[in-house]
């Protein structure tokens, strides 16, 4: 069992969806189960130092031995040099109001031409095993900003970011298309793998691999 250090619903639901598509023996349980995300101040200006606050926060409340699971994540826009990046959640101010986040990147971006809208979702997981041990996996996706929101689906900043290779907006893709080109998937990916290969039984495993 894997606790998810994260308050936001969405971000759970994802990686459930995720561990369970891919029928991997590894249960995510919201933070919720334990009483809820500790307040966590997200204040080191890196992804790999929010995820890793978070996770030790949850730690500390998680039973003793169990894995926690951090994402620390955020949508990269070329023409805010790389912002709102880290500070994804709090683009509006401190309240982390994801409507009003979205309202603001539509006004920033108000105006800037197609050619000048590139953007990339990056997501870090950072997974700490029962031992304290840390391991971290990322993804990102790359994409362009459309002019107003569009879909119904997702959340955050879903309704303004088209995936490369693709017309429509992650709201309007879904849960399927996200869950196989996502920030969130890649990294998700990444981590699968290491968890395919770790509990493989010893003699399983590649010479040299550990
Ligand atoms: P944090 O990881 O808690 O700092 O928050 C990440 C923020 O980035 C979210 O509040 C969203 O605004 C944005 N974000 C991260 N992943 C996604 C996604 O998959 N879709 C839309 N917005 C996202």
């Amino acid at each position: 069992m894997v606790f998810l250090a994260s308050g936001n619903a969405h971000k759970v639901a994802e990686l459930q969806a995720l561990a369970e598509r891919d029928g991997l023996a590894l249960e995510i349980r919201s933070a919720k189960v334990l009483g809820g995300m500790p307040a966590v101040a997200e204040d080191t200006g890196t992804f790999a130092g929010n995820a890793r606050k978070k996770a030790i926060a949850l730690r500390v409340i998680a039973p003793p031995g169990s894995f926690v699971l951090a994402d620390d994540s955020g949508v990269c826009v070329d023409f805010l040099d790389g912002g709102p990046g880290v500070e994804s959640a709090y683009f509006a101010g401190p309240q982390g109001d994801a409507a009003a986040n979205l309202r603001k990147l539509v006004e920033v971006m108000r105006g800037v031409p197609a050619g000048r809208r590139g953007a990339r979702f990056y997501c870090l997981l950072l997974l700490i095993d029962g031992a304290g041990e840390e391991r971290v996996f990322e993804g990102e996706c790359a994409g362009t900003l459309l002019d107003e929101p569009r879909g119904g689906a997702g959340f955050g900043y879903d309704p303004l970011f088209v995936p490369e290779g693709f017309t429509a907006s992650y709201a309007e893709l879904g849960e399927e298309v996200k869950g196989r080109l996502s920030h969130r998937a890649r990294a998700w990916a990444a981590l699968a793998a290491w968890w395919r290969d770790a509990k493989r039984a010893p003699c399983d495993r590649a010479p040299g691999s550990g």
